[in-house]
Formats: C-alpha cells, structure tokens, sequence
C-alpha cells in the first residue's frame, strides 16, 4: 500500500511501474474516486456545521419561547439530516470503489532493478562455482531418489494427487538436515526462531500484502474462512500488525514452515520430480527495520549474503539474479534470486528469493516505529529464503552424485545425518 498523497504526487511514475510489472489498474480511476470521496466528505462535514448551526438557533427560539419559528427550523433539520444519511450512503460506496483500487497499486522499483517482461529478462549479478562436467552419464533426482529409496512420487500421487511426493528414509532425514543446518545458520547470527499459524485469517493476506493479487495462489480451507500460507513471511510479519516495535536493531525474525501452494499459473510446467509441488517446507528470514534506504539496503544484502553462505556449505554453484519488473511482485521495491545449478534442467533453478518492499507491507499492517523525534513512522520489511525442501534436494542429490550412483553428503551436513558422508546403493 502507498500513501494516497504520494500516489497523487507521482502518478506517471506509478502506472509507469504497474505497466512495467504487468498489473492492471487505472492511476488515474483511482484518482477520481479519491476527489469523489474527499468531495462527498467535504460536502457530509459543511451539512453538519449547518446543522449544528440549526441546532443553536433551535435551541435560541426555544429559550425565546419563539414558536412560531421553531417548526419551520425542525423541518430544515430534517431535510439536512436525511441529504447527509444519503450522502453518507454515497460516500460508503465511494470509499470501498477506492479502496479496492488502492489495492492494486504497485509498489515502485528500485532504480537499479532490470525492466522487462519475465525471468527471461532477469540480469545476473553474480555467479559463484562453476557447473560439473560428468565423466559419466549423470541421473536426475528422480532416478537417484528410486535408486537410493528416499524419493517416492507415484505414492505421493496415489495418496494426495498431482505434484505430491513421499519422502522417506535418507530423504526425509536429508529434507530435515538441510532445514535445521539453516536453522543453526539463522539463530547464530541472531535470528529469533519463531513457531507459526499456518492457517490464516483472510485480513492476514491482505495487510502482508498477499491478497487480492495472489488470491488464486492459495488455498482457502472450505467453511472455515481460513487459508493455508505460502509462506511464513505471512505470520512473521502479521506477529506486530498494529504495532509500535522498537527497531534501533532490526528485528530478525525466523521460521520453519510447511508452504502450500495451488501453482494455478504453473499448468504443464516443471511436472517432473519435486521442483514444483503443492506443499513444500521454508525456513524463512525475515527483516523489520526502521525507514531508511541505506539500512534497508544494508539487510538485504545480509539476508541474501545468508543464502549465499547457506548454498556454500551445501558445496552448490550457484549465480545470484537481479529480478527484472515483469518478474517481481506487485510489493517488490527490489529483488534478487538466486539460481542454484541443477544438472538433469542443465540449467540454474530458482531456490532463493530475497525481496526488499520499503514500507509496503509495513504500511498494511499498520507496523510503526519512532524515529529520532519521537514521530511514528511505518517500518521497513526484508525477507529471503534460508533454504526450501524438497527443491534444494535436486541439486543436493544431482551435483554430489558420483558414477556408481552414491552421493556425497557435504562436511556441513554431515552432523545432522549421524556424521554420514556418503550414502550408497
Ligand atoms: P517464494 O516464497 O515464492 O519467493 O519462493 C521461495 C522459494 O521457495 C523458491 O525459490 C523455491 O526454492 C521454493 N518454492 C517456491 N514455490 C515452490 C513450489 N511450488 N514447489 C517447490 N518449491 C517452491
């Protein structure tokens, strides 16, 4: 959400960027609503300093005993009360025309963020390692996770329909020791370890600024008017919805969490294996700090320096993406993904996403702070991917596999697979 003042004094620059990030929505609709309800309320507050008006001079004819006036008064009053209830109606409507336009309303881009239309537009930055070559014909995770029993994808299809999956034995314990070795990396850097809601109020999804646009991606639990989150940015952030917080630190939050996703959009695309599944589990950073650029900055590049160092203890190659608008989400102030190399894709897959959203969200959520005077001011809101499971076990099992089909488990994981290094056939 923006301030409706700033959106009236950067029009151009705004539907320049809902343009640019694929959003439908008229700046200039939304500006006649606006004058429309500033119109309606100026005339509803002139009709009630009239009536109090009247009420006065009621009240002067009554202690007059004046009553020849006073039938004449009551009957003006009426008028105006009825002219202001249907004002009030008018307004009523307006206003909800106005907010659900606001709603829409993009947030603007950094000035270093690529324009384009999709990730195909996407400018790396950075790369870090290189991609094996094989000495042999190497196996996707599909096969490895048959081979070596941790993968079971027709059961997770028998049990639970398309784009669900089983992991058992060394993959389940794989999928929890990359959480908790993200885990051990967030707390020691002095992140606080929160347990989640997972199901959602659906006000939740609009102050984190989830819905209305990201409304089909969600599944919504039938008669219970709740949802299942995507993510654990959700009940992160809504932790201090309405609240005034202290961030002379920024407060770093952290969370393990199931995501569910409906992937709507995705029909046909990346069906094979456990890159793209319904439900999947996120340890999640996120960041709240106080309204400066250079600070915002500042947490970005530690949360985005987070996952990098998390991929280099998992011995991945990766290269680090600068999201191009057309990519971004409607909240996104500036984004960096990052791409971890996946051998059977022969490509570099998303596994990370860091976003900085300015006040966007914080504005939704009514987050405040106080500045140096004392005056409140809407905080500044950060997240990033620590790592997501099952997709980090693609390039896990892919890149560390060896010819006799064993894979290699990095030193790093090591204590969280009863000191294993290396699991064979
Ligand atoms: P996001 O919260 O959309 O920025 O996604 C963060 C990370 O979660 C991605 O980079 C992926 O690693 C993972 N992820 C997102 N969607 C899915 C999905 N449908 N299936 C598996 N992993 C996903």
């Amino acid at each position: 959400m923006l301030d409706i003042k700033w959106i009236r004094q950067n029009q151009e620059l705004i539907q320049t960027t809902a343009n640019q990030k694929g959003i439908t929505i008229s700046i200039s609709e939304l500006i006649d609503w606006d004058d429309k309800r500033r119109a309606i309320l100026q005339e509803i507050e002139q009709l009630r300093q009239e009536r109090n008006q009247t009420i006065e001079e009621i009240n002067h004819l009554i202690r007059n005993n004046d009553l020849n006036h006073i039938e004449h008064k009551k009957l003006h009053m009426k008028e105006m009360n009825k002219h202001i209830s249907t004002l009030e109606n008018e307004h009523k409507e307006v206003h909800q025309q106005y907010t659900n336009l606001l709603l829409y309303v993009p947030n603007i881009v950094s000035p270093d963020t690529p324009i384009g239309l999709s990730d195909q537009d996407n400018v790396e930055v950075k790369r870090f390692g290189e991609p094996i070559s094989f000495t042999f014909e190497p196996k996707d995770h599909v096969t490895l996770g048959e081979l070596h029993r941790m993968i079971d994808i027709p059961r997770g299809v028998k049990t639970a329909g398309s784009r669900n999956y089983y992991l058992t034995g060394t993959g389940a314990a794989l999928h929890r020791a990359v959480q908790q070795l993200a885990v051990d990396l967030l707390t020691a850097k002095g992140f606080n370890l929160l347990e989640v809601p997972l199901m959602v109020r659906q006000e939740t999804l609009y102050n984190t600024g989830f819905f209305p646009l990201g409304e089909e991606q969600t599944f919504r639990i039938a008669d219970e008017n709740k949802w299942l989150v995507g993510t654990s940015e959700v009940p992160l952030i809504s932790y201090y919805d309405n609240e005034i917080v202290d961030v002379t630190e920024p407060i770093r939050l952290a969370a393990v969490s199931t995501c569910f996703r409906n992937e709507i959009g995705s029909a046909g695309r990346d069906v094979h294996g456990l890159y793209r599944v319904h439900q999947f589990s996120k340890v999640e950073q996120v960041i709240i700090c106080e309204g400066s650029l250079e600070k915002s900055e500042q947490v970005f590049q530690e949360i985005t320096a987070n996952a990098e160092e998390l991929l280099q203890l998992l011995e991945l190659p990766y290269r680090v993406m600068a999201v191009c608008t057309g990519d971004m989400s409607q909240k996104t102030y500036k984004q960096l993904d990052i791409e971890t190399w996946m051998p059977s894709r022969n490509a570099y897959g998303e596994t990370h996403s860091s976003s900085n959203l300015l006040d966007f969200q914080a504005r939704r959520s009514n987050i405040r702070y106080r500045d140096a005077e004392g005056k409140t001011r809407f905080c500044y809101t950060l997240n990033n991917t620590a790592v997501a499971s099952p997709r980090i076990l693609i390039p896990l099992l892919e890149n560390h596999q060896e010819e006799d089909g064993s894979i290699r488990i990095p030193q790093a994981l090591r204590k969280y697979m009863n000191g294993i290094g290396r699991l064979h056939i």
